[in-house]
């Protein structure tokens, strides 16, 4: 399978007691899983943890499909960066002999794919996306910025591997700063410090550390080590099943990144700066899952104190 990683000896026994106990629910396909009801009851409350916690911030609560205009995503050069990860939506739009053709190759699971045209749409590779082009389109932003809530919004990358905490299709609780450069990196420093105390809150085992984004190729390598040395995205990390930790939450700084793209401004005329935080909702289930065991009936009281109040 194009691109498929295999899983750590760890990574595979712990995807089979998920599916064991019924808690992911398998596709055939690796990174694609059902939420028996006991994971999603986990994921809801991590849900509403991260709703509580971002409440501070009184920010502008914004909802958007899984699915991404096309030349948004065109716009904002992820192309450039990560044609790896991107999921192109193609459809039919053929004679009536092509779907027949069409039809009996994909009941025999042959190659249909020459009937298919690309759409107007991708899948949404991160929810912070489509903010981006919808607040460029409103014109300057007031003097203090805008603070966005996406809330858990589904997102694809085509990342298939034997690791239950690297999916294909998982949700990613977002929000987003738009404003001038300090303003911006000074909240995101804050929600860094603020997701390690709410991840610890729960009994994980938190860290930080300084990361980068996986940019495809040869340019890519210097996109990262230009990232690292920036400091421009760091994450909180937690053992779920190893050898390495985990992510669990990520923080970036985007300079002009997306605001030179579709034109956010400052009503000074300035460029806005941009910066998102995302927490990995499947992640942070997947580590309470890890670090307090499968029977959340013997989770520790102060744990269930702070995920169902
Ligand atoms: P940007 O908007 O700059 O692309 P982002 O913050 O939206 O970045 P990431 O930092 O790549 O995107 O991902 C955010 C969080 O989503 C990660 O911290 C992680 O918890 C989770 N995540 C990322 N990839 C996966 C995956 N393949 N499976 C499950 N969770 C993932
Ligand atoms: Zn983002």
């Amino acid at each position: 399978m194009a691109g498929f990683r295999a899983g750590s000896p760890d990574q595979e026994s712990f995807l089979d007691e998920l599916l064991g106990h019924g808690l992911l629910i398998a596709s055939g396909v690796p990174g694609l899983f059902g939420h028996g009801e006991r994971f999603d009851a986990v994921l809801t409350a991590v849900d509403r943890l991260i709703a509580r916690t971002t409440a501070v911030d009184q920010a502008e609560r914004l909802r958007f499909p899984p699915v991404l205009a096309r030349h948004d995503l065109e716009t904002n050069n992820f192309l450039a960066s990560f044609p790896h990860l991107a999921g192109t939506i193609f459809s039919f739009d053929g004679a009536d002999a092509d779907a027949i053709e069409l039809a009996g190759r994909a009941r025999r699971h042959e190659d249909w794919s020459e009937f298919q045209g690309i759409t107007d749409l991708v899948l949404a590779p991160a929810a912070c996306y489509p903010a981006y082009p919808a607040i460029a389109a409103r014109g300057p932003l007031p003097p203090s910025g805008v603070t966005l809530d996406l809330g858990a919004g589904w997102v694809f990358r085509h990342e298939p591997s034997g690791d239950p905490a690297r999916l294909q299709s998982f949700r990613m609780w977002e929000m987003v700063r738009m404003a001038k450069p300090d303003t911006v990196t000074r909240w995101r420093d804050e929600w860094r410090d603020r997701a390690v105390a709410v991840l610890r809150s729960v009994g994980l085992d938190a860290g930080v550390d300084v990361a980068t984004d996986p940019f495809f190729g040869r340019a890519g390598r210097m996109l990262a080590a230009n990232q690292r040395q920036q400091e421009l995205k760091f994450e909180v990390l937690v053992q779920i099943a190893g050898p390495e930790p985990t992510a669990v939450a990520s923080f970036n700084y985007h300079q002009e990144h997306f605001s030179g793209a579709y034109g956010i401004q400052m009503a000074s005329g300035e460029t806005a700066h941009t910066a998102c935080i995302g927490f990995g909702m499947e992640r942070v289930t997947l580590a309470l899952l890890r670090t307090h065991g499968l029977d959340t009936g013997q989770w520790p009281d102060a744990v269930c104190d702070h995920l169902w109040p």
